[in-house]
């Protein structure tokens, strides 16, 4: 049956159709819906299968040319060099399909972990499960900021909105409703009291009725719309793609120089042809962009195991150059288990004692136990604070739903049982500050209920209530207490009332107003276990933070100072409204406290950071923080409290909300980008000495120092043994003390640069100087190559260790590598093949060696070392930049 249908049907009637209930399925029969309709998704795009991946690893410039000399050495009858060469191209396309699998797959596991949630009522308890479990007949709570988890009948709708723009290209948000439509529901336009799968709520609370999931829904059926397979590409590794491809073509053109020079100077045609082609296939860096993808990969992972997940990969490299991190207060640097421990009522200041949500404590009067029932202002307090509230009790220590509205059905818990039935509501908007009930008084009047922020409370009261009688509004008497209990670092919360005729029935937002004041609740909100040393951290990594918080100005203010955030004083949305651009961007050099503000406070805080140069990042959850996530360098969304349209709009979800984590990303953003640094580092000498040795050779006529099958032996052992272990480098000691990279530097740095050229040079020199030595000992020709090849690679295995660290000497964690032990290992063993073992010596034209030959490769090609970290010497001194 179509959605047309099931928009004219009463929704009474829909409950029995689909043999569902307000209350929801049972578990049991949502388990067999399930498994007889499949999950709630819509089936996504082919993805092309493993034959096909390993094919197109050959589809590539460099191994073209790899082949045209298989070919040629083919019909040369030289078999043994077809053979190495086609061994070549096979081992490079199972390396880049190997590599390619484990990027993958990296990016595979990340998909699986942001999935959407929803929150459904399931046998009369609401539950939050995962989107793609839903099934027909489901009842789902909708609220501001939801994605609509699949196309549902509504039949309760409080000022719904939705934004409907990718079904109807509208991006006007239009009023939902329940209402059976009996003709016209031929649109989604006018198809009112149905909610489709993948539209946004933008405001507003709703009900409402599975009618379809997966690929039975709206967006399923006319789905070209179907979620792109992601690959990972960001700034960065484009660059480096095409840093790549620049690369090849000098190089190749340099391999043709080198063959037309071959050719004049009179060498065979075979032999230089052969060399110029091992010389590209050497120097070229093919499996660059593979390694620094998985260098991200395994970044992303390493995140996710600290509760950031990431949503857009170039975020791991943004994440690691913040400068300044602009953080909410409530559930992130804070606990978010409230717990009231003060109340003010009747110009009287109450204490209440216990701890967590757990329902035992007294009420204290100057340190003498009281009965909070004698005090009528006091019970009239807590009774607001329980019934204008959505969260609920569940036993023991638990509580369910917002936890500021726990801490108030706790406190109330504390006097005793609060409880009317309730008739409308005006739901919570972060924007407005306060919540409204409306109830039935046993007596059939009725009575609406407010809390929220003491300031929008007296906005909205006349008069007060003393216990006794109400009276007038003691304006300054409560802002003070609530002053003095915000500085406490109290979050405080006003209740107010009113009495109403019995007639009324509805609530809006006008008809809260000439309330009666009752009192404050204040509640504790301890700081996160470890928040203070992660603020530490942050001061030492140069990072500075930013608390924007929703909170008042001295509670925000008394926080921040108990976990060490730096500020000059802090600025509240009401200030901020006044202050011009100019003026703003000068405190904000120095004033890290911001309170009461709204979105767009916020919004313009990060727009004037970053216009200030800083690399800003943010975190948001509400439907409203959005524009700031996306303006932000890094936007970052709440995984527990975020809504669906804030974690779309970021770059990061933060798993576990705490700020902690936020921290900890920034520093594997630093590891993988330094990471990417030491592969650079690494690869661009060692495939230059390689590349290097054949031109000059060639360039100044000298016997060549290796044979083109040695030096595409050397390429690929290399590669394997030596290239691959540093992506598995662990973390560098001390990351997080050194100040952020300044957003403009290039990642070949001018350090990096300069050792480039040096090591390149050096392996050059090292290995001619050795192969002359042994030639001029009276060795022989192959024996002098298998002297210059392990010269080479020993290098490289050399130079291997400088490169653990950018900066910093190396001697403490020469070992801290197993993975790169181990390929060394290998490498070694390789070695001592080639250079002894029969039929690889006749394979590769080399010969055994000498053990003081030994000596000599090893005196020699240690030098890399000593020298980089020399200079590393030199420039901690200051002596080189
Ligand atoms: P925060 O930055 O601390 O998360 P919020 O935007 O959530 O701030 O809340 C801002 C203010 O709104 C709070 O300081 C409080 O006064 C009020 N408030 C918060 N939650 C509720 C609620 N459930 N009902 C009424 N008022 C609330
Ligand atoms: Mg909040």
């Amino acid at each position: 049956m179509a959605e047309e249908q099931w928009c004219s049907i009463p929704s009474e009637d829909v409950f029995s159709l689909f043999n569902s209930h307000p209350d929801g399925l049972s578990r049991e029969e949502a388990e067999k819906r399930l498994s007889r309709d499949g999950y709630n998704e819509v089936e996504s795009k082919k993805e092309h299968g493993p034959v096909y991946r390993f094919l197109r690893q050959f589809a590539s410039p460099l191994i073209y040319l790899l082949l045209i000399a298989a070919a040629i050495t083919f019909f040369l009858d030289l078999y043994v060099d077809t053979i190495v060469i086609l061994f070549v191209v096979l081992a490079n396309a199972v390396i880049g399909f190997i590599q390619e699998g484990k990027a993958r797959h990296a990016l595979e596991s990340l998909s699986k972990l942001l999935v959407p949630e929803a929150r459904v009522l399931r046998g009369g308890m609401s539950i939050v499960l995962s989107s793609r479990e839903l099934v027909v007949g489901d009842i789902v709570l909708l609220e501001a900021g939801d994605r609509v988890p699949a196309d549902l009948r509504l039949f309760y709708t409080k000022n719904l909105r939705a934004d409907e723009s990718i079904l109807t290209g509208e991006s006007v948000p239009v009023e939902k409703s329940t209402a059976a439509i009996a003709t016209g529901c031929a649109s989604f336009g006018d198809q009112k009291n149905i909610s489709f799968a993948g539209t946004l709520i933008s405001q507003g609370q709703g009900r409402g009725i599975v009618v379809a999931t997966g690929n039975g829904t709206q967006i399923g059926r006319i789905s070209e719309f179907i979620r792109e397979s992601k690959e990972i590409s960001t700034p960065l590794l484009r660059k480096m793609a095409q840093m790549s491809v620049v690369l090849s073509v000098v190089i190749v053109v340099v391999a043709a120089l080198t063959f037309a020079i071959g050719l004049l100077r009179g060498l065979e045609t075979i032999e230089i042809f052969m060399a110029s082609v091992s010389l590209a296939v050497a120097a070229i860096p093919e499996g660059l962009p593979a390694v620094i993808t998985i260098s991200m990969a395994i970044g992303v992972n390493r995140m996710a195991s600290r509760n950031t997940i990431i949503r857009t990969v170039p975020a791991v490299e943004t994440l690691g150059s913040a400068t300044v991190i602009c953080t909410d207060k409530t559930g992130t640097l804070t606990k978010n288990q409230m717990t009231v421990t003060q109340v003010y009522a009747a110009g009287k200041l109450y204490e209440v004692t216990g701890a967590g949500y757990d329902p035992e404590g007294e009420f204290l009067l100057n340190g003498a136990r009281v009965d909070p029932i004698a005090d009528r202002a006091l019970t009239e307090t807590l009774k607001a604070g329980v019934l204008c509230n959505d969260a609920s009790f569940r036993g023991e220590d638990n509580i369910d739903g917002d936890p500021t509205e726990g801490a108030l059905l706790i406190s109330g818990l504390k006097a005793g049982k609060f409880y009317l039935p309730r008739v409308d509501i005006v739901p919570f908007e972060p924007e407005e500050r306060y919540m409204a009930t409306l109830h039935e008084n046993g007596d059939g009047s009725k009575i609406i209920y407010v809390k929220g922020s003491p300031e929008k409370i007296l906005q909205l009261c006349v008069s007060q209530f003393d216990g006794e009688r109400t009276g007038p509004l003691d304006i300054r008497g409560v802002t003070q207490t609530s002053e003095q209990m915000a500085s406490d670092a109290l979050r405080v919360l006003g209740m107010a009332y009113r009495q109403v005729p019995a007639e009324m029935d509805r609530i809006e937002p006008e008809d809260i107003k000439d309330l009666v004041f009752v009192g404050l609740q204040g509640m504790m909100d301890p700081p996160r276990d470890g928040v203070t040393e992660a603020v530490r951290q942050c001061k030492t990594a140069g990072i500075r933070v930013i608390m924007i918080t929703g909170d008042h100005l001295s509670t925000a203010y008394a926080i921040a100072t108990k976990i060490g955030i730096e500020t000059e004083g802090g600025l509240s949305g009401k200030d901020l409204e006044v202050m011009p651009d100019e003026q703003l961007r000068q405190r904000l050099r120095s004033v890290s406290v911001f309170a009461r503000t709204s979105p767009e406070d916020k919004l313009r805080i990060v727009k004037l950071l970053k216009e200030m140069g800083e690399v800003v990042a943010v975190t948001g959850d509400g439907i409203n923080d959005a524009p700031a996530l996306k303006t932000a360098d890094i936007g970052i969304s709440m995984g527990i409290t975020g809504t669906e349209v804030a974690k779309e709009a970021s770059n990061v979800v933060l798993a576990d909300d705490n700020f902690s984590s936020i921290v900890a990303a920034v520093e594997e953003g630093r590891d993988v980008y330094s990471k990417i640094q030491k592969i650079l580092l690494w690869t661009l000498p060692t495939n230059g000495g390689q590349g290097l040795s054949i031109v000059v050779a060639v360039l100044m006529g000298l016997t060549l120092p290796l044979v083109p099958l040695q030096v595409l032996w050397l390429n690929t052992v290399t590669a394997v043994g030596l290239g691959v272990p540093i992506t598995m480098e662990p973390k560098e000691r001390g990351i997080l003390r050194r100040p952020p990279r300044p957003p403009k530097e290039p990642i070949l740095t001018a350090l990096i640069k300069r050792r480039i050229v040096f090591v390149s040079l050096l392996i050059v020199a090292g290995a001619y100087f050795n192969f002359f030595r042994k030639l001029e000992d009276g060795g022989d020709l192959d024996a002098a190559r298998t002297v210059a090849l392990n010269t080479i690679m020993f290098f490289q295995i050399f130079f291997l260790f400088n490169s653990k660290s950018l900066y910093d000497y190396v001697y403490r964690d020469l070992f801290s590598n197993k993975f790169m032990l181990l390929g060394i290992a290998i490498v070694l063993f390789l070695q001592l093949l080639i250079t002894y073992e029969p039929t690889m010596n006749s394979v590769f034209s080399t010969a055994p060696i000498l053990p003081a030959d030994w000596l000599d490769i090893l005196l020699v090609s240690s030098t890399v070392f000593f020298l980089i970290e020399f200079e590393k010497y030199l420039q901690k001194r200051g002596y080189l930049h």
